[in-house]
């Protein structure tokens, strides 16, 4: 089954205390695109300014993403992110934030996509995932991710969409932030009580948090000798969890999630290794499944 992803599709200029990139293929959209389009059809929904090279449309074309959900508007500006690390690299400073085209943007989405059973609502102002979820019928299952900034300038327009999405997916800091609740444990009901059946919180280098219907589950991050750069690896996480999720012909949602969340982990690994998308984009499916049964090894006993 297909996965339609909305999110931005974004030129992102990162320095880390080693290296400086500008105007690299990004955004939450163009990551978890290609993250889940390792296992699965993936559309993407996002809007490009005119100065949004044709190299990177075809980068995407050549990871079989359907762009027909991708709007490009003719002179304006592409959605453009910049972001510096500390040392250690989990530490993390936006410079600048241009909306470009997607400040206007009003999603319209073509007739074909209306249908797609698995929806994630990638990082995007809150009133853009809506305008999507109005336009879908019936999906199986609806995955929101958001951040900071969203509960800090459109919180009422995310509480209307928590009740709309079956998952949502953020970060721990994120979590105590919508919660009111220092302890992330003792957040997960708060979560739940505001709409989602699943909550999965991203802890970062130290793996991920489910909490669902049959209680938790902890998944680990792969363990990295050397992060070149984080940026994206959240998308890539919930990319490929998606992705791994319409893959499996067996199952319900609820049994394969905890595989998809490896899945996910997994691919997020590999996005660290290299600055945007340049690693993610040369990785072969076999590296991923032989990453898949090392975690496997890693975490039982
Ligand atoms: P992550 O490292 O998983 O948090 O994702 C970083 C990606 O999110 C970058 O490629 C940025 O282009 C994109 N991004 C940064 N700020 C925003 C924002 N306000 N809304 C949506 N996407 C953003």
């Amino acid at each position: 089954m297909s996965v339609l992803v909305v999110g931005t599709t974004a030129l992102d200029s990162i320095k880390t205390p080693y290296s400086e990139n500008p105007r690299l293929l990004g955004g939450s959209a163009s990551h978890a695109a290609v993250a889940s389009a390792f296992f699965a059809p993936t559309r993407l929904v996002g809007v490009v300014g005119g100065d949004f090279p044709s190299k990177h449309l075809n980068l995407l074309r050549k990871h079989r993403i359907d762009l027909t959900g991708l709007e490009r508007v003719k002179g304006g500006q592409t959605f453009h992110w910049s972001g510096e690390y500390e040392v250690n690299m989990n530490n993390r400073r936006t410079l600048e934030t241009v909306l470009g085209v997607i400040e206007h943007w009003q999603p319209v989405l073509p007739g074909e996509l209306e249908t797609t059973p698995f929806v994630l609502l990638a990082n995007i102002s809150p009133q853009i995932q809506h305008r999507v979820l109005d336009q879908l019928k019936k999906p199986r299952f609806v995955v929101a991710d958001t951040m900071d900034l969203w509960m800090n300038i459109a919180l009422d327009d995310l509480l209307r969409l928590l009740k709309r999405v079956d998952c949502l997916v953020l970060n721990d800091g994120e979590a105590r932030q919508l919660a009111k609740e220092d302890n992330v444990v003792a957040a997960l009901p708060k979560l739940h009580h505001l709409g989602p059946r699943y909550v999965i919180v991203k802890k970062g280098e130290h793996g991920s948090l489910l909490s669902g219907p049959e209680g938790l589950f902890v998944a680990p991050a792969y363990p990295l000798k050397k992060v070149i750069d984080p940026t994206g690896a959240g998308d890539s996480f919930v990319g490929g969890l998606m992705g791994y999720l319409a893959s499996q012909k067996k199952g319900t949602i609820n049994q394969n999630l905890r595989r998809a969340m490896i899945h996910g982990a997994v691919v997020a690994s590999f996005c660290c290794e290299g600055f945007g998308l340049s690693r993610t984009t040369k990785v072969a499916r076999p590296e991923i499944s032989a990453r898949v049964r090392e975690l496997e090894k890693l975490v039982r006993f």
